[in-house]
């Protein structure tokens, strides 16, 4: 019997990728979001849409299963959670106390909860070289404002709940995931599709607007880490939360250069410094990581992973009549 496992926020970029992911290991799989995946039909024996706000859905969506990959969330990019708190957190806190109920309910075995960087203390991510998070620093707290905050209280309910023997939880803290099938526009896009979109839509010499003043640092984790690394989280013994990123810093100029040649176009930067940014500074420590997985960590590095995101989008912007340019499939 193929082991049965939910995959919910299946219709968004890491979870339609997960459902691919433990399709491939075999699984039986049940796909839940508010919505259809935008970019291609799921690879999930069964889909169904459901609000997760709503503990009734909760309870439908966790019914036989054995594994629960907790990936829904109502999120966006730094433009996005920087002014929408009371949405963002209310509807996230929503979704993962009734889903960590509901997986109780059920007798699930283990739930794999999906937080984030975002959780770390803004006092020590105010300098562009920024030492790398280890996973204790997230206290004293002092986490993002809305998105970041209500990351660290279902963190600490997916403890009480593993701890209290409801429900085996597991916790992964991601850094910046990028990769194709992600939100390219629109106001939720991430920096590295938002940058390819610009750049793909630019003449081989023009000009693009970079929030802040691009010296801004981040690591990227490349989708197929990702999906390495949340499975290997889920099956680990490990119930405190783990890191889950690369630990190779770069510029968002620098992101800008690597976009460029892959395009092999002259892009030159416009820089709004009033445009919301995030913290000056923020990598991943994955020391605990490397010790529990025998020295495996994120490793597919940004120029890899960038080729095929900017082939995908440009070739979404020509399917869609945007640009002239007939990219070649990935
Ligand atoms: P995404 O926005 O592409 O996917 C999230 C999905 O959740 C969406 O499809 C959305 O429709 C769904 N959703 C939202 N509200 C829902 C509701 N009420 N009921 C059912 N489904 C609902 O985001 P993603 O990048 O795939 O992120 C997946 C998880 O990883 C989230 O928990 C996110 O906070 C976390 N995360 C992502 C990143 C990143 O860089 N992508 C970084 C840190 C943490």
């Amino acid at each position: 019997m193929p082991r049965k496992a939910l995959v919910a926020g299946a219709g968004g970029f890491i979870g339609h990728a997960m459902v691919r992911y433990l399709k491939e290991k075999e699984y039986w799989v049940r796909g839940v979001d508010i919505k259809a995946p935008e970019f291609g039909a799921t690879a999930a024996d069964e889909f169904q849409l459901l609000d997760l706000r709503r503990r009734d859905n909760c309870l439908v969506a966790t019914h036989g299963v054995e594994e629960v990959y907790q990936l829904a969330a109502d999120m966006g990019g730094i433009g996005f959670i920087t002014t929408n708190h009371a949405e963002i957190a209310t509807n996230n806190v929503l979704i993962n106390t009734h889903m960590l109920e509901a997986a109780w309910l059920n007798g699930v075995d283990t739930l794999m909860y999906s937080s984030s960087a975002c959780v770390y203390p803004q006092y020590l991510q105010e300098s562009a070289d920024v030492t790398p998070l280890k996973e204790e620093d997230c206290y004293p707290a002092d986490a993002e404002e809305g998105y970041g905050w209500e990351k660290l209280y279902s963190e600490k309910l997916a403890q009480y709940y593993n701890d209290d023997g409801r429900v085996k939880t597991r916790v992964a803290r991601f850094h910046n995931v990028f990769g194709p099938y992600g939100t390219y526009e629109g106001g939720r896009e991430k920096a590295p599709a938002a940058i390819c979109r610009k750049i793909a839509l630019c003449k081989a010499e023009d000009e693009i607007e970079v929030w802040g003043d691009g010296e801004q640092t981040r690591s990227f984790m490349y989708i197929d880490d990702c999906l390495e690394g949340i499975y290997r989280i889920a099956k680990s013994d490990h119930s405190r939360p783990l890191n889950l990123g690369n630990d190779y810093l770069t510029t968002i100029n620098g992101l800008v250069e690597i976009v460029a040649k892959i395009a092999g176009k002259t892009i030159a930067r416009r820089h709004d410094l009033s445009a919301p940014q995030g913290v000056r500074g923020r990598n991943s420590d994955n020391t605990k990581l490397r010790e529990l997985f025998g020295g495996w960590e994120p490793a597919i590095s940004l120029e890899e992973g960038l080729k095929p995101t900017y082939e995908w989008i440009e070739q979404e912007l020509s399917k869609a009549g945007r640009i002239a340019t007939v990219a070649k499939a990935i």
